[in-house]
Order: structure tokens, then C-alpha cells, then sequence
């Protein structure tokens, strides 16, 4: 190993590149020296300094730009493949100016929860939206998507109750479960027959919720809503729907799972995000009137955070009547999703059961997965690469996503340039 100028750490040589493990990582965590010191992992946790020496970190990079469809990265353009900005309305005019006027109207912050003085006139506008948009009695806002989840689940989830959630779902549907006082049981992923084993052994007087992302964030993948829905409604469960990545992307003018396969009477709760196809950041909870009152008085995430502010409540309105005003965007959006993901298909790479945006593509260990994202990113595209805890030890994907303002030609060079790439690195032949 040859010594890194200036930062103390021993950078790797290719040769022993292929050292820089997760599991070294997760390993060295127990190594650390003394066990009452808390900070003694933080010591021996190297192996991100490592992968930093050999240029070969990958989190975390600072973008000096984001126009939507591109963006620049230490003064490259990239074509952006790696955000969820689906509809690409964060540079809408509309959106833009809408949140540009929130400030001049109503200052930076509201410096106060939702409870107490945070509310304003234009959350609850946006409730009253929401609610209509979704089909569903009311809305409450919150100040992020993760948050949502963490209020809902467990204001719901009492120590009578069970949460059932598919094993894919959003790491913020699991923290929801953690804050909650009742049990959480896993299910295979989109699988209703396991789903229906697990209801099928509760006890009779135990309240149950089942908790499903529309789209998984990963996978790319669609819930499979219809056997979900019927299996919850034998085993008396309650149904939850986090659409985060279903909105603005499925269902009748971007509505949703709910509305994809026409049962928006079927899901009890709809939460999701304005951090995605919404263009802003915030997320809500759509459902009866009775169980927002319950959330909005028992839901500690919102009751103990500060509200969602002003510019972004007002961009998260402007993007849904954008939305409402202009569907045409999710024809576009889904255009290009089938051009990216047959062309990705075609080129031998494998993007396993992804029906939507999302289009996660295999690249093999950890380390062959941020090598091809380095490359990628050289020859001008972005993506995200994904590996240990979000999937198993030894592997990794990039996942990549595409937006309805990218065009034909945009999509046609990055699949060229996933070509190159991938059998460079052997992922292909
Ligand atoms: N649910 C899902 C399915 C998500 O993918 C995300 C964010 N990636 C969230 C919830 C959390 O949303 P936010 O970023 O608004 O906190």
C-alpha cells in the first residue's frame, strides 16, 4: 500500500482494492478498542477515508448545479439519471415563482410545529387539494415523507396492534415501526400468498395494519394491489399505501397505486412525499377524517417538528396543479422509462421485475458497482450507486431513474454509454 499525501490514511492499489469491504467496515466496528468508549468505532471506521484516497467514494458528491434533465458535477455535465425529480418541475416556472413569492410573503420559516403556531393558510389549501386529488375525506401535511411515516405508524400501532409490512419497504415505514409500541412482522416481497399466512396466524383481537410501498424505491417494481387489497379485506387488516414514488408516475393523471388499478376505496391511508415527482420537499397522509384527527393529536413527528415552510409548501401546490393542469408529463415520463429500460434490456443487462421510472441495473460486488458508476460518471452520466445495507452483502446496483423533460437522444446515449461501460467492466458481453 502506498501512502495517501496529507490525509494519514494508507491508499489502496488496484490489487488490493478488492479489500475494501463492507464487511470490513461493518467488522471493524466490533474490533474497536474500548467498549465504553461510544466513540472507539468511530476510530476504527477507516474504510470510507479508504475508499476517499482511492478515489472511489461515492456518497455524498456535492453537485454545483441541477438544471433537471442535466446537471454538473466539479464543473462536468451529466445527464441526471439518478434523482426523483420525475416530472422535472423544480425548474418549472410556475413552481419556481411560487416559491419565490411564499418567501416575500410569508418569510423563511414558520418556526413552529403544526400544533402550536406553525400552521398556515397555505398547508391547509394544500390538505384540501390533496384530499380531492386522492379521493380520500382529507390530507394532513408534514414536513417530510419520512416523518409521515414515523407519525402515522406510530400513532397507529399500540400495543395491541400488529404492523405488516413487505420486506422491500422504505427504511422510514421501519423507523415508524421502531417508534411504535406494537409489533412489526415482515413479509416476502410482493407476495400476497405470504402476506396472507402471516394474517392468517394473528389472534382475533389484535389490530392489524398492513403497510406496502406502491413502487418500491429500489426495485422499481409496482405492489400487487389487487391480491393485497383482497387478502386485507378477508383478514379485516387496514391497508396503507406509501405512493412516494407512485405519484406523478402511475394511476389517472399521476395518481397514484391506488388509482393504477382502480381501487382508491380499497386503501385505507395513502401517504406520500413532495420530495419527488411534487418538486419540493414535505410529505402528507390522505385518508379518513376520523384517523387525521387521531394522527394530527397522537403523531409526535408532527407534533414536536417544525411545519413544512412556506416556499416549499407553496412549491408542493404549484407542482400539483402543474400536475393536474398539464398530465401530459407522465405520458412523457413513462415514454422514456420504456426507452431507458428496453434499452438497457436489450443490452444484456439485467434490471430485475422494474415496470416504472425506476430502473435498478445490476453490477455485481460492491466494488465493480462504484467503478462503473466512476466511469459512468466520466463519460457524462449520473446514477446512484446502491450497495450494503439497501441490498445483500457482495452486491450492488446502480440505480437509475429517468424524467419527462429528458429527451429521445438523452435516453439513446446513456443506454450507449451503459454499453461501454458495462462491458469494460464485464457486466455484459
Ligand atoms: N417513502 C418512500 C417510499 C421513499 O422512497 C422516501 C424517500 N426516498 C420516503 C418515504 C421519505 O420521503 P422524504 O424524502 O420526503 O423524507
Amino acid at each position: 500500500m502506498r501512502k495517501n499525501a496529507g490525509s494519514g490514511v494508507e491508499a489502496p492499489t488496484d490489487e488490493s482494492v478488492e479489500d475494501l469491504t463492507i464487511d470490513g467496515m461493518v467488522k471493524s466496528q466490533y474490533m474497536a478498542g474500548d467498549a465504553r468508549d461510544v466513540f472507539a468505532k468511530t476510530e476504527a471506521f477507516t474504510l470510507t477515508d479508504l475508499a476517499r484516497a482511492a478515489k472511489l467514494y461515492p456518497f455524498f458528491q456535492p453537485l454545483d448545479c441541477n438544471e433537471g434533465p442535466e446537471a454538473r458535477i466539479y464543473g462536468r455535465r451529466v445527464l441526471m439519471l439518478g434523482s426523483n425529480n420525475y416530472l422535472g418541475l423544480t425548474r418549472h416556472p410556475r413552481v419556481m415563482e411560487a416559491a419565490r413569492q411564499a418567501v416575500a410573503d410569508h418569510g423563511t420559516s414558520m418556526t413552529g410545529s403544526r400544533f402550536l403556531n406553525g400552521t398556515n393558510l397555505m398547508h391547509e389549501r394544500l390538505e384540501e387539494r390533496l384530499a380531492e386529488f386522492f379521493g380520500k375525506e382529507g390530507a394532513l401535511v408534514f414536513t417530510t415523507g419520512y416523518q409521515t411515516n414515523l407519525g402515522v405508524i406510530s400513532a397507529l400501532i399500540d400495543r395491541h396492534s400488529v404492523a405488516i409490512v413487505d420486506k422491500a419497504d422504505h427504511a422510514s415505514i421501519y423507523d415508524g415501526c421502531q417508534l411504535a409500541e406494537g409489533e412489526m412482522i415482515r413479509f416476502r416481497h410482493n407476495d400476497p400468498d405470504h402476506l396472507e399466512s402471516v394474517l392468517s396466524e394473528l389472534d382475533d383481537e389484535r389490530g392489524r395494519l398492513v403497510i406496502v410501498d406502491g413502487v418500491f424505491s429500489m426495485e422499481g417494481d409496482i405492489i400487487n394491489l389487487p391480491k393485497v387489497a383482497e387478502v386485507c379485506q378477508r383478514y379485516q387488516a387496514r391497508l396503507m399505501v406509501d405512493d412516494a414514488h407512485a405519484i406523478g408516475v402511475l394511476g389517472h393523471g399521476g395518481r397514484g397505486t391506488a388509482s393504477h388499478f382502480g381501487l382508491t376505496e380499497e386503501v385505507d391511508l395513502i401517504v406520500g412525499t413532495f420530495s419527488k415527482s411534487l418538486a419540493s420537499i414535505g410529505g402528507f397522509l390522505a385518508g379518513k377524517a376520523k384517523v387525521l384527527e387521531w394522527v394530527k393529536h397522537f403523531g409526535r413527528s408532527m407534533m414536536f417538528s417544525a411545519s413544512l415552510p412556506p416556499a416549499s409548501t407553496a412549491a408542493a401546490l404549484a407542482a400539483l396543479d402543474v400536475l393536474i393542469e398539464e398530465p401530459e408529463w407522465v405520458d412523457r415520463l413513462n415514454v422514456n422509462a420504456d426507452l431507458l429500460r428496453e434499452g438497457l434490456k436489450s443490452e444484456g443487462f439485467d434490471v430485475g421485475d422494474s415496470q416504472t421510472p425506476i430502473i435498478p441495473v445490476s453490477t455485481g460486488t460492491e466494488m465493480t458497482t462504484v467503478l462503473f458508476w466512476k466511469d459512468l460518471l466520466e463519460a457524462g452520466i449520473y446514477t446512484n450507486p446502491v450497495i450494503f445495507p439497501v441490498v445483500p452483502k457482495g452486491s450492488g446496483i446502480l440505480r437509475t431513474s429517468c424524467m419527462a423533460t429528458q429527451t429521445r437522444e438523452q435516453i439513446e446515449r446513456a443506454v450507449q454509454q451503459f454499453r461501454l461501460v458495462g462491458r469494460k467492466r464485464k457486466v455484459i458481453s
